[in-house]
């Protein structure tokens, strides 16, 4: 099934442009020319990303951008034609992925949109496999054992579960949420802190390893394993 990106865009020629490079590109494209149709489409269809103009008949795509983010992860680009704008959109105050700024071509957005969805938990739905698998990684489940480049790393059982997760989808951001829910026993009896303070702690053990650190975080989303070979950043 190809993956539907929903474009939220009330310039028809635009929309044409983008459809075609997308088609092309092995994505099915849904137009809406209203944010009000952009909503009511969004949560009939299974969308794998949204293109979304900000300057909209019926109101601003930050709006809903963030009528969307309450309830959905789901990857958001941003059209812009003002980069004043930029710093808002991609910050933690709106939460979209990434923006392209008018006028712009139609193959970098292209680009723009299979770069978002590579590390974004929609990636089951690219066209293609593209997650490279985290190599430096090896995870021994009989043993409750994880090993990076070669080193067995002393896990705490939390840490371990959290490693695990992040390895075995590289890429995908998991936020403190959903990690909570997927690790802890009694998610509620726990803060989301309690996670920072995990993952402070392997990376601190992965660092003593190797420098550079290869989970990363996605400021206002939460935490992912990097999809390439981790470059070498100094860790904070
Ligand atoms: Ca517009």
């Amino acid at each position: 099934m190809k993956p539907l990106i929903l474009v939220i865009e009330d310039e028809p020629s635009i929309f044409d442009n983008i459809s075609y490079v997308l088609e092309n590109d092995g994505f099915k494209t849904l137009w809406a020319r209203t944010a009000g149709e952009g909503r009511d489409i969004f949560n009939a269809e299974e969308i794998a990303l949204v293109v979304l103009d900000i300057g909209l008949p019926d109101g601003s795509g930050v709006e809903l951008c963030k009528e969307i983010r309450k309830d959905s992860d789901c990857p958001i680009i941003f059209l812009t034609a003002r980069s004043d704008e930029v710093d808002r959109i991609v910050g933690l105050e709106i939460g979209a992925d990434d923006y392209v700024t008018k006028p712009f071509s139609t193959r970098e957005l292209c680009s723009r949109v299979k770069a978002v969805l590579r590390r974004c938990p929609s990636i089951s739905r690219l066209p293609e496999a593209t997650i490279k698998d985290a190599k430096l990684f090896h995870v021994e489940e009989e043993r409750n054992q994880i090993s990076y480049s070669g080193t067995v790393l002393d896990l705490s059982r939390y840490e371990y579960q959290i490693l695990k997760l992040l390895i075995g989808h590289p890429g995908r951001i998991y936020s403190r949420k959903t990690l909570m829910n997927l690790v802890w026993e009694e998610p509620e009896a726990s803060m989301e802190r309690t996670i920072d303070t995990h993952v402070k702690l392997i990376r601190a053990k992965l660092a003593k390893i190797k420098p550079g650190c290869p989970i990363k975080t996605r400021r206002g989303f939460g935490y992912y394993l990097a999809d390439d070979e981790p470059k070498a950043i100094p860790t904070k």
